[in-house]
């Protein structure tokens, strides 16, 4: 069992990039791309092809605020 705070760790395994750089990351993408917009700038999104709520569950966009 993997428990939700170890997965930081398991995306940066094997990687030159620290904590601190997958926090800058996804604050880059919360406040540029993301929720702090009406309506979230996806198609311009870094991570668009990764994302399972742009993808797969849209409804995610709307059930889910920072
Ligand atoms: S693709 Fe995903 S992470 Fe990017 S702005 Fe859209 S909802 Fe946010």
């Amino acid at each position: 069992m993997i428990e939700i705070q170890q997965l930081p760790n398991i995306l940066l395994e094997n990687s030159n990039y620290g904590i601190g750089d997958l926090d800058d990351g996804i604050i880059h993408i919360g406040t540029n791309f993301c929720k702090n917009h009406d309506i979230p700038l996806c198609n311009n999104c870094p991570i668009k092809d990764l994302c399972e709520g742009f993808l797969n569950k849209k409804e995610l966009l709307d059930e889910y605020r920072t």
